[in-house]
């Protein structure tokens, strides 16, 4: 039932895409920050960030147009991504870009203004027809790589917005704030390797669980584990951060 209703919100964030691609542009955020203007992709970053304090990546694997999108390609293609360097692709692309977007802030003289709705006609981001010139060549860079190669493949090594929920995730358990998290119970498993199989991030799961520690930068807490888990090894919870070491 959990999966059911993830599943079904994720792919519908996923068909509003043309709707709201443009709340979730590396580019926007420039063209807005040359004229000190705080745009929807700036407040959307922004929230992600502050969110993922408390929520993880929830955001991830619960709500991401582009997870819904990879989600479908696997069906297709379940091909798991289990390299750490795949993973560190992604802040080559984001610390020049969040240090470009700071530098443009401050040529502008600072923030002058706040349009949530900058670059997009009434809010709707891709309104007219040659708007899918912007919106088809994103949606490919998103797909190809999880149709062809492997699963979630942009989301491990491409996606701008994972750094900041990241980060905003390492923040919290440092100051030890209580957040949505998975508990492990490891003498329940029988390591089937059921979540292993599952995971759309293609995480160690039962290696994790074995560990007693489920925290993993890429995990974006969407639950298919908790739910193929037949012997409730793994469960979600909300709390602090424990560890058997
Ligand atoms: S990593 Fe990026 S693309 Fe993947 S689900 Fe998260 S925000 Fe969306
Ligand atoms: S699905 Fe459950 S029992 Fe199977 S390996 Fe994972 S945690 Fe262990
Ligand atoms: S570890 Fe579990 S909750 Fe995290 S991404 Fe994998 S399946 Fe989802």
């Amino acid at each position: 039932m959990k999966q059911k209703v993830r599943r079904s919100l994720i792919l519908i964030s996923f068909f509003l895409f043309p709707v709201t691609i443009f709340y979730f542009s590396p580019y926007l955020i420039i063209i807005g920050g040359i004229g000190g203007i705080i745009t929807g992709s700036f407040i959307m970053f922004a929230a992600q960030f502050v969110l993922s304090i408390f929520l993880g990546r929830a955001f991830c694997g619960w709500v991401c147009p582009a997870g819904g999108a990879q989600d479908a390609c696997a069906i297709a293609n379940k091909k798991p991504l289990r390299s750490k360097k795949a993973d560190w692709a992604k802040y080559f692309i984001w610390a020049p870009w969040v240090a470009g977007i700071a530098l443009i802030f401050i040529r502008a003289g600072g923030v002058k203004g706040i349009d949530p709705l900058f670059g997009t006609e009434y809010g709707i981001s891709v309104a007219r027809p040659e708007a899918y010139i912007i919106y088809i060549p994103i949606l490919a860079l998103v797909v190809v790589p999880a149709l062809f190669f492997r699963k979630r493949l942009f989301c491990h090594s491409i996606c701008w917005m994972a750094p900041f929920m990241v980060l905003g995730r390492k923040i919290g358990n440092l100051l030890r704030f209580p957040s949505l998290r998975l508990r492990a119970d490891s003498k329940r498993c029988t390591a089937c390797l059921s979540c292993d199989n599952a995971c759309p991030m293609s995480l160690p799961v039962s290696e994790m669980v074995a560990r007693g520690d489920m925290e993993n930068p890429e995990c974006v807490l969407c639950g298919e584990c908790t739910s193929v888990c037949r012997c409730n090894a793994v469960r979600f919870g909300f709390g602090r951060r424990k560890t058997n070491r």
